[in-house]
């Protein structure tokens, strides 16, 4: 008998149809002889509407009431499964993350998972029930205070519950059919990937695909839980993301960003502890800086510049602002009308030329580089954001991820 971890996002139980429909397929899963803990999400824009309705009532909520109001979303979607499930002539419980022994650290908005005490999702397992975990929420063991994980957080739930509960696999059910070479949306011919490697998947997540929460494919890897990605609209297969793959392509897929903004730090003195004093109080104030470009030195001063997420625009631009005039630097600019293009796949470490490939596409279709960044297996630039679709379509038919490319 296997275990089973099946994550359902928000589209996929959306209205009572679609939770019908879910209901359907873990009783089907049930059936069959396994055990089945399901992770569900808020009902398709329901966390959006929730932080819509905090908004208005103001401007900055505090962080533990945040978590009170979108814990309830999921609360409201595992309740109406396990209602649905019943329904199937299956007997399924469903308990919130707090009650399914999750604990986290007490970061409202964006907690980590620390342990999972498991007992009471075993003893119900052992009782024949599926059970149902709200997703994207903890507890603080300290204060006693419900958490919640940051948005897209019902994967690294789902992920976390599978290694905690020696799953065999977690089935993480979506609105599409895998993960694509490309955004779709962008790309008519974007493929879906049979499979892609942990260390692929997690550069991807981390440059804009959204497929997978970034978290949740760390702890797919730390704990080698294979995560089967599907559609919860249909049977077939969609894609398996696990430590090593059949094939390795040059390029796997071509992700995009469009949520980051560049900073500029123009005229900073060229001498030891400028970066350090401006990168500090950055870092005390928790904004994310991603990457990040020194200029060459020209008259003793140089410009350095940097991405931040958008929602960190304000708090970075108040920081740098009084740094510039600590480190007597001439001035600081935001743009926000930039974007992020990279090409990721684990064959471009024995492939040399992806670069200067990625450069030379770019160039003849006219787009600048603003700055670019690599790892040993992703290569990625900041372009304008009014080119950030051509710069994906170009790129996309010049490495035709996932084949094998000879000769770049
Ligand atoms: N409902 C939460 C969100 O919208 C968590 C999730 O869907 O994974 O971000
Ligand atoms: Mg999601």
């Amino acid at each position: 008998m296997s275990l089973i971890v099946q994550k359902y996002g928000g589209t996929s139980v959306a209205d009572a149809e679609r939770i019908r429909r879910v209901a359907a397929r873990v009783a089907t899963t049930r059936r069959a002889g396994n055990d089945v803990i399901v992770v569900v999400s808020a009902m398709g824009g329901t966390t959006d509407q929730l932080i819509d309705l905090a908004r208005q009532v103001s401007p900055s909520p505090p962080g533990r009431e945040m978590d009170m109001l979108l814990t309830a979303g999921e609360r409201i979607a595992m309740a109406l499964l396990a209602i649905a499930i019943h329904e199937e002539g299956v007997e399924a419980v469903s308990f919130t993350g707090s009650q399914a022994g999750i604990l986290t650290d007490s970061s409202h908005g964006q907690a980590k998972i620390q342990e999972i005490r498991s007992f009471r999702v075993q003893e119900s397992l052992k009782e024949g029930k599926v059970v149902i975990v709200a997703g994207f929420q903890g507890v603080d063991p300290e204060s006693k205070d419900v958490t919640t994980l940051g948005r897209g957080g019902s994967d690294a739930t789902a992920v976390a519950l599978a290694a905690a509960n020696h799953a065999d696999v977690c089935e993480i059910y979506t609105d599409v059919d895998g993960v694509f070479t490309a955004d779709p949306r962008i790309v008519a011919d974007a493929r879906k990937l049979d499979e892609v490697s942990f260390e692929e998947m997690l550069e991807l997540a981390a440059t804009g695909a959204k497929v997978l929460m970034l978290r949740s494919v760390e702890f797919g890897r730390n704990f080698n839980i294979p995560l089967h990605v599907r559609s919860s609209f249909h049977d077939g297969p969609g894609t398996w993301v696990k430590e090593t793959t059949m094939e390795q392509a040059i390029i796997s897929a071509i992700s995009h960003d469009t949520s980051e903004a560049k900073v500029t730090v123009r005229g900073v003195p060229d001498r030891p502890g400028v970066a350090a004093a401006l990168f500090e109080p950055l870092a005390a104030r928790e904004v994310n800086v991603d990457m990040i470009v020194q200029n060459v030195s020209e008259d003793g001063t140089t410009d350095i510049s940097f991405t931040v997420p958008t929602e960190h625009v304000p708090v970075a631009k108040e920081v740098t602002e009084k740094v510039i005039v600590e480190i007597e630097a001439a001035g600081v600019d935001v743009d926000e009308a930039v974007a992020r293009v990279s090409v990721v796949g684990a064959g471009m470490k024995s492939h040399p030329g992806v670069a200067a490939k990625m450069f030379r596409v770019l160039a003849s279709n006219g787009i600048n580089i603003e700055m670019i960044s690599t790892s040993s297996i992703r290569i990625s630039c900041v372009v304008a954001l009014d080119q950030i679709e051509e710069a994906v379509r170009v790129l996309h038919a010049a490495f035709e991820p996932p084949r094998m490319v000879g000769g770049l």
